[in-house]
């Protein structure tokens, strides 16, 4: 068996990821209450109590909320940076000694069948990161909460099968929206979410057009639709010459139900 990957959530209510190998079941990031982790998981299949890992990006609640319920319910070590430790001690509760697991951003390690990648994003968190998952020749990039894509995360992310992607907002809604203006700065700086334009032109870079998958990501409820992140990407994709269906496979997360499980 190859990789699997399913977005269970995504969205600032609550972001979840999962994935499995033959000897791996992680979860990266666990922003929903546990029940509602243990729900979506269920939904396709898995039972929470095999679960092996959770990899954190950052400590905000819409990725952490149910990682501590989840770590002391099925006894699942946690892997964070040490800022990140820091930040969310007081958000998670207390954890077992033998479930805190310290990682270092920009260090590589194994995870079972996995290698695991971590890199720094832009992000007002302590020391957000984002993710390349690699399993035998397959690569998976987590890529969301994050101002802008510079060189460096783009070489570290090419090369992907699937690529979950933030496709935080439409510009044009985030400044026309009912949003207090320090909020829509926040949202739209460099330390805040990329933009729908800003996911297609990273995409853009990055995409050789041979059938990979891509997942838009942590859409805004207030500043976004789907349907406009969609065709937002798309049409950038198709200006690069890349059709959306032939060339790679574009699809959507959301907030309250899981995607399909893709197996690579
Ligand atoms: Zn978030
Ligand atoms: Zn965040």
């Amino acid at each position: 068996m190859g990789i699997k990957f399913c977005s269970l959530s995504s969205g600032s209510s609550g972001n979840c990821q999962y994935i499995e190998t033959d000897r791996m079941k992680v979860l990266i990031d666990g922003g929903l209450s546990g029940k509602k982790i243990e729900g979506l998981l269920s939904s396709i299949d898995v039972c929470p109590t095999t679960i092996d890992s959770i990899l954190v990006t950052h400590e905000h609640i819409d990725h952490v909320r149910g990682v501590g319920v989840l770590s002391r319910r099925y006894d699942i070590p946690i892997y964070a940076n040490e800022n990140t430790w820091i930040s969310m001690e007081k958000t998670i509760g207390e954890i077992k000694g033998h479930n805190i697991k310290v990682i270092e951003s920009n260090k590589d390690f194994e995870l079972g069948d996995l290698d695991i990648h971590s890199f720094e994003i832009f992000h007002d968190a302590a020391e957000p990161i984002g993710f390349c998952v690699y399993h035998n020749n397959t690569k998976i990039s987590i890529i969301t909460d994050t101002g802008w894509v510079n060189d460096s995360i783009k070489r570290k992310i090419k090369g992907s099968s699937l690529y979950l992607m933030e496709s935080n907002h439409d510009v044009k809604m985030l400044k026309e929206g009912k949003y207090p203006w320090y909020l829509k700065k926040r949202i739209s700086s460099t330390n805040g979410h990329l933009s729908n334009l800003e996911a297609g032109q990273t995409l853009s870079e990055v995409l050789s057009g041979n059938g990979e998958i891509v997942l838009l990501a942590h859409l805004s409820k207030e500043n976004n639709r789907p349907a406009i992140a969609y065709d937002t990407v798309r049409k950038y994709m198709e200006y690069y010459g890349m059709n959306v269906h032939r060339d790679i496979a574009l699809d959507l997360t959301y907030r309250d139900k899981a995607t399909k499980v893709y197996t690579l």
